[in-house]
């Protein structure tokens, strides 16, 4: 059984909270002798932080005489999202969070989108508001993004938030790359000086991590399709980001020695030994063979997965804080 499958099954080399030791689980279970790798758990990391965010929303509901409150729109029946949406809900309510959920048929024009964006933003009522990607063909995503209003945009894709981050000013960051951040920061502590790279370019995780990355006065690195001699740029990193979308490309020929590895990755494949039809998530990195090779290491599932709700939670705490003045803690 690979290490990432068996996660939940050892806890006893933790060193810190959110850090586990992957040589002392092998040899526990008797496994090969690695090097020592240390497990970064972002599922442990992101409950903590939750409870932090819930302690935020209620100094929030206190002063503005309600909590903060989560807007999620559906527009579809794709399965994989309406899972998402579901699990957005449950983790907004669990904090203390007010959350509304408006869900669309397939067959939504843009115009409709549109016009319940208009009257989501103009309520005073709702501090974030998050359309699920991917819409059906017919909506162009780039409208409807640019339709939020930049203060309610948690998931931080609006073209403003995007020019607000590259030139260093506040602004709501997207979830997946600010919690990868987080766990490097506690992880690594400063990051200043260190030679970064960043594997994808996308607009929701590549490129704003490269930002954020640059941000922490890392040397930043972003690579993609066309990026020639792949592993022996990425061998030159203190810092990998994974963020390609192909299961277990980054194998451990890709990683210096001791290198910190950020795994984005989550892809469905296909795991016969399971049954006929079963699946398994696997992330964007060979984790046995990077985990040789890497000082530390985050799983899939149990890594960034997590982060990204609890970043979620964050941001539309943060946005209600800005919207209303109040002062609130660093989360
Ligand atoms: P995306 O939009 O498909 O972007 C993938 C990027 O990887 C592109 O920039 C692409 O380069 C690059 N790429 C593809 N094949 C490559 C190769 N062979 N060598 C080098 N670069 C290559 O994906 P995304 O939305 O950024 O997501 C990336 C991964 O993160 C996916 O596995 C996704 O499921 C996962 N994800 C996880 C979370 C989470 O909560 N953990 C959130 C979001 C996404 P080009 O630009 O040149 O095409």
């Amino acid at each position: 059984m690979s290490p990432a499958r068996n996660l939940r099954a050892y806890d006893k080399n933790s060193k810190a909270p959110g850090i586990k030791n992957i040589a002392g689980w092998h040899a526990k279970m008797g496994g090969p002798d690695m090097a020592d790798a240390t497990v970064i758990d972002g599922k442990a990391f992101s409950e903590t932080l939750v409870q932090q965010i819930a302690r935020e929303a209620q100094t929030i509901a206190d002063a503005i005489g309600r909590p903060p409150a989560l807007a999620v729109v559906l527009v579809g029946e794709d399965p994989a999202s309406a899972v998402y949406v579901r699990n957005k809900i449950e983790r907004t309510t669990k904090a203390g969070m007010r959350s509304i959920e408006h869900r669309l048929p397939p067959t939504t024009d843009q115009e409709t989108l549109l016009a319940l964006i208009a009257e989501m933003n103009a309520d005073d009522e709702i501090d974030g508001i998050l359309v699920q990607l991917p819409l059906p063909d017919q909506i162009d995503e780039d409208s409807v993004i640019n339709a939020i209003a930049p203060e309610k945009d948690v998931d931080g894709f609006h073209v403003v938030n995007a020019g607000l981050l590259a030139t260093g000013q506040e602004s709501l960051v997207p979830c997946t790359p600010y919690g990868c951040l987080l766990l490097l920061r506690d992880h690594l502590g400063s990051l200043s000086g260190l030679n970064a790279v960043v594997v994808g370019r996308s607009n929701i995780v590549g490129k704003p991590m490269a930002q954020l990355l640059l941000r922490e006065s890392c040397t930043v690195t972003i690579a993609h399709s066309r990026t020639k001699d792949l592993p022996e740029v990425c061998a030159r990193a203190d810092i990998l980001v994974a963020a390609v979308g192909r299961p277990e490309m980054i194998t451990g020929d890709y990683v210096k020695p001791g290198a910190t590895v950020i795994d984005v990755g989550i892809n469905r494949v296909a795991a016969p030994e399971r049954g006929e039809g079963k699946f398994r998530l696997t992330g964007d990195v060979d984790y046995t063979s990077a985990a040789e090779k890497a000082g530390a290491i985050t799983p899939v599932p149990g890594g960034v997965g997590p982060m990204t709700i609890a970043c979620l939670l964050r941001n539309t705490a943060v946005a209600a804080a800005r919207r209303f003045g109040v002062s609130i803690g660093d989360i």
